[in-house]
């Protein structure tokens, strides 16, 4: 058993680790910056190292710093949040030469879905349904226009590296290909080092649906349904909510099945998710992500589960406390992403916080580090803030958000929450009819 864990991240995700480790009797050890010497993680954690300057690339990616936190105050494990080390496959392997258990999955599952060809070719392999598309990489421009031809346009074609959105390029007619193919392997090659491609059918209105699973690393998964993360504004998530306001009972218990499986044949142990795209009753396999999400919340609100302690469980190595009959759903959830950003531009706003208030109240979560008079420091994600609903249904789940957003207060620095207010006006919002683009549309319309 743990009795010291270090947590390898900051702001909300940090605390969130923090939380679980208090309940579980486990001590825990914040790692900051000096730019964040006064921040909440710092001051909820049991024990605090300074293992950096400012910028990230010296502090919170800094693997010789967080191993040697670890070896200093004795920490037998480490959490790596989300972003920053969570997917790098060789920090998972570092930390395990070092003798310490990096509580995530292994370096092995890391690297395979790290490649976007290489978890496309295993999911299809293990039955999990693809977007119609290349067989693998496409090495030159002819074979591009080809496969383009065989599978209809629009194509998307996409750097096997990529992520975060980039390296994603889509040609709407063959006319558009020679652009899209040599922009994106571009953007390959220089944010990601490879070049590498794949081409796939761009589909034109899906929603984003993803499966949340959970492995014990012994052939053992459940799967806890779905979120709709469709409300997107450049790749980014904007608004999540579970159960998906589209799909059935009997589609849940089908895919979710098939994800279970996967997982579970390649003893895949910790959280994950399995990101699918959406369209006509289908859904299409786009990356998995190894790691906690932003959004793993509604999920916990609706099946009334703690992901991250369970994540710790089995990283002990013991079983996880719940098999998959007795997760059921109980009600609606949503989660809104609030971000240090000024509208209409998203512009990133930094700077003292005079006041905040966080709302309360029957169904409502506020996970967030601020405090009045903390400063935001400008180095890291614009994400102060995730305020999370709980209803019995969808209609009061948004009646709560309503509520909850007008008690919180964040005085001092302009934030994403005036959007919301906008967003609960919307019919759209209210039925659920939106797909991935509904949001950038929206926004175009609003404010040009
Ligand atoms: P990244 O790793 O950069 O986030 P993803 O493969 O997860 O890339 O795709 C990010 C987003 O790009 C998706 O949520 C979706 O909005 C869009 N996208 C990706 N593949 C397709 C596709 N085949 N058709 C339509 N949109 C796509």
């Amino acid at each position: 058993m743990f009795n010291k864990i270090l947590i390898a991240n900051r702001g909300e995700i940090a605390l969130r680790v923090i939380r679980a480790c208090r309940e579980m009797g486990i001590q825990s050890v914040a790692v900051h910056s000096t730019a964040d010497a006064d921040a909440m993680h710092v001051r909820m954690a049991d024990e605090s190292v300074c293992i950096g300057p400012a910028a990230g690339t010296d502090s919170y990616l800094s693997m010789p710093a967080i191993i040697s936190a670890c070896e200093i105050t004795g920490a037998q494990a480490i959490h790596p949040g989300y972003g920053f080390l969570s997917e790098n496959a060789r920090f998972v392997q570092i930390v395990e030469d070092h003798g310490l258990t990096f509580i995530g999955p292994t370096a092995e599952h890391i690297r395979i879905m790290g490649d976007k060809i290489t978890a496309k070719d295993t999911m299809k392999a293990l039955g999990v349904p693809c977007v119609p598309g290349s067989d693998g990489g496409v090495p030159t421009l002819e074979d591009a226009k080809r496969i383009g031809a065989e599978i209809g346009y629009p194509v998307i074609i996409k750097a096997t590296a990529g992520g975060g959105g980039r390296g994603m390029k889509v040609a709407q007619t063959a006319a558009q290909m020679e652009q899209a193919f040599m922009t994106a392997r571009a953007e390959g090659k220089a944010a990601f080092g490879n070049d590498e491609v794949y081409i796939e059918k761009y589909l034109t209105t899906p929603r984003h649906i993803e499966i949340q699973v959970f492995g014990d690393g012994k052939g053992n998964a459940v799967h806890l349904g779905e979120r709709d993360c469709s409300l997107q504004r450049r790749h980014q998530k904007v608004f999540e909510e579970a159960p998906g306001p589209c799909i059935t009972p009997e589609e849940r218990a089908r895919i979710g099945k098939i994800c279970s499986d996967a997982v579970a044949k390649i003893n895949y142990i910790g959280a994950g998710t399995i990101e699918f795209l959406y369209e006509n009753g289908e859904f299409y396999f786009i990356e998995m992500n190894t790691r906690l999400q932003v959004e793993h919340p509604v999920t916990e609100a609706i099946f009334g589960v703690d992901l991250v302690r369970e994540q710790i469980r089995v990283a002990e190595g013991l079983p996880m406390s719940f098999t998959q009959d007795d997760l059921t759903i109980n009600g609606h959830a949503i989660e809104v992403r609030i971000n240090a950003e000024r509208l209409p531009n998203f512009s990133p706003c930094p700077g003292k916080i005079t006041a905040f208030h966080a709302p309360g109240g029957l169904g409502v979560r506020m996970d967030s580090a601020l405090y009045t008079g903390y400063s935001i420091p400008p180095y890291y994600d614009s994400l102060i803030g995730k305020l999370i609903v709980h209803g019995r249904d969808r209609n009061e789940a948004l009646a709560r958000l309503q509520r909850a957003l007008s008690e919180l207060i964040v005085d001092g620095i302009d934030t994403t929450v005036p959007l919301f207010h906008h967003l609960l006006q919307e019919p759209d919002i209210h039925s659920g009819q939106y797909n991935i683009h509904w949001l950038e549309h929206w926004l175009e319309q609003k404010f040009g």
